[in-house]
């Protein structure tokens, strides 16, 4: 059974309304380790920490953190990529196995000189920025989100030691593993899962990544705000599929990061069965 961390922040927004009460089921499983960085007065929980200015600097421009700190978001925006990091660096401690983080503000709008789309500080680069201070070598980020991971993108054009394969409205491939994978305006579950079994597992399994990050986005749902006609269950397939390859390229080494989607019906839905998924807990939310 899979350690899997939870990283809890969740300053605004509808989205994240039901939580942390709809994580109730898993809480008090064995191998489910809550970090909180609100409800800090609860007892047995470990602490998320921001990330610090320190590793900010290494990733983005210090003209860039000067805008965020004026944009009244800094605080929520440290958390919210402090927990990406944090869970990395728990991983690498061997504390947990997997995670998930919750965000406020997301990540792959995020470069090095600009941020966008509510995303502030990139907190998968700052984690692999981290990483590779400790001598980690290779790195998979897979984004699901409905839009092109701009920021990502920009960080690691040139930076062989990072796959990133984007699902979003381009198609493009380079020799620097940078990949993007069509997806049509209207599709199914089953076609989006096809691409992914036929892009991202190939392109991991020949890469060899020590740890994958996935852009959890999920504003390609029916309904939402990237609508591409997926269904919320496509989610929780994605992080079967995910998981399992992780488990068999990188130790399972695979850390979710919320990033878009707007529906709170959703993030109920989908985020506790998704966690249930990499803690291999699915039992009590199969008929939930
Ligand atoms: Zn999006
Ligand atoms: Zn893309």
């Amino acid at each position: 059974m899979k350690r899997t961390g939870i990283f809890f922040t969740y300053f605004q927004g509808e989205r994240l309304r039901d939580f942390p009460e709809a994580l109730d089921g898993l809480l008090n499983k064995a191998n489910v380790f809550y970090y909180d960085a609100v409800y800090r007065s609860r007892a047995g929980l470990f602490y998320l920490e921001p990330a610090t200015e320190q590793l900010l600097v290494k990733v983005h421009s210090r003209k860039m953190i000067e805008a965020v700190k004026g944009t009244g978001h800094y605080e929520s925006a440290l958390y919210s990529a402090g927990g990406t990091v944090q869970a990395a660096d728990e991983i690498f401690r061997g504390k947990i196995d997997n995670a998930f983080v919750f965000t406020s503000f997301g990540d792959h709008h995020a470069g090095r000189d600009f941020y966008g789309g509510m995303c502030y500080f990139n907190g998968a680069a700052l984690a692999i920025a981290m990483l590779k201070e400790k001598g980690v070598k290779r790195f998979a980020i897979v984004d699901t989100d409905s839009h092109h991971g701009d920021g990502t993108r920009s960080i690691f054009r040139r930076d062989v030691s990072v796959l990133h394969t984007c699902f979003c409205d381009q198609d493009y491939s380079d020799r620097y593993h940078k990949i993007d994978v069509h997806i049509p305006d209207c599709t199914t579950d089953e076609e989006y899962l096809s691409k992914m079994n036929q892009t991202f597992r190939p392109a991991a399994e020949g890469f060899g990544p020590e740890y994958i990050f996935w852009e959890y986005g999920y504003d390609a749902t029916s309904g939402d705000y990237g609508d591409k006609g997926i269904t919320r269950d496509c989610h929780i397939r994605l992080a079967e599929f995910l998981k399992g390859t992780a488990d068999e390229v990188c130790r399972g080494r695979l850390i979710a990061i919320l990033c878009g989607g707007a529906r709170r019906d959703t993030a109920t839905y989908t985020i506790p069965r998704i966690i249930a998924t990499l803690a291999e807990q699915k039992g009590g939310f199969e008929h939930a």
